[in-house]
């Protein structure tokens, strides 16, 4: 703030106008000092994320490069050995901080929802890989009661959506479908439609269980991300470590 002049008006008239101006520049630059600072914050935010990814490279070429090692100096040093555990063990760190923020590590995220509606209401979704059919199915069905709560008019089936979520039972994998049938009122056309229950990974595929699972064993039982995968593979579903690094991240943020 300058100093008053020393040759301020002495008409109160005056005066309001020079402080009315001085009120907007003010707001000006705050507003403009505001959208600095947010693009600021943006740009350190995405610098954090790129310095994670890059973290996550290079941890990444050091666990190939100690896979090398091992093929090119035979299979039973139990040093490599220990050494590629701990770079799996470290990336796996990694991973999961960096899906705690807003998901970079999303993308190969297979989620799970298939729509049969009729109607084509489905915002642009991302693509979604479907669990495997082999796997058990188990449906729960989100069914209307009552009539059509606008006006008591008499409710028809027009469609239903089907949200798949991949359950783990130790020892084997499920999949619970999630049917929820859209009825539409004869009378009014209001649509009707059960919300689907809340999902601890929102718009992903793991359950309760299966992620409480994946958290006691990694925290409680000390088995590694990597070592669950292999352990999953057999039990009839492939999971990535990153994808379950993805999903333990996802855990921690919402304890958080
Ligand atoms: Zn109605």
């Amino acid at each position: 703030m300058q100093n008053p002049p020393a040759d301020l008006p002495d008409s109160i008239e005056d005066l309001k106008a020079i402080i009315a101006r001085q009120a907007d520049a003010f707001t000006v630059l705050q507003h403009s000092l505001a959208d600095e600072l947010a693009a600021s914050r943006q740009e350190l935010a995405a610098a954090k994320s790129g310095l994670q990814l890059k973290a996550l490279e290079i941890e990444k070429l050091k666990l190939t490069i100690a896979r090398l090692r091992k093929v090119a100096f035979g299979k039973s040093s139990e040093k490599i050995h220990r050494e590629i555990a701990q770079l799996e063990l470290s990336l796996e760190e990694l991973e999961s901080e960096a899906s705690g923020d807003d998901d970079p590590v999303a993308l190969d995220h297979p989620d799970a929802s298939a729509s049969i509606t009729g109607e084509t209401s489905l915002p642009e979704k991302r693509k979604r890989r479907a669990l495997p059919d082999h796997l058990p199915r188990e449906e729960v069905r989100h069914e209307p009661q009552g009539d059509c709560p606008h006006c008591g008019g008499t409710l028809k089936q027009v469609g239903e959506d089907i949200t798949e979520i991949l359950d783990y039972v130790p020892g084997h994998f499920r999949v619970i479908r999630h049917v929820r049938p859209s009825l539409s009122c004869r009378s009014c056309e209001s649509m009707v439609q059960r919300p689907m229950p809340s999902l601890p990974v929102e718009r992903g595929m793991p359950s309760a269980h299966l992620l409480a699972h994946a958290l006691v064993s990694k925290y409680a039982d000390h088995l590694p991300l990597y070592r669950q995968s292999g352990i999953y593979a057999r039990d009839g579903m492939e999971l990535s470590r990153s994808l379950l690094a993805n999903w333990v991240g996802k855990c921690a943020s919402l304890m958080r």
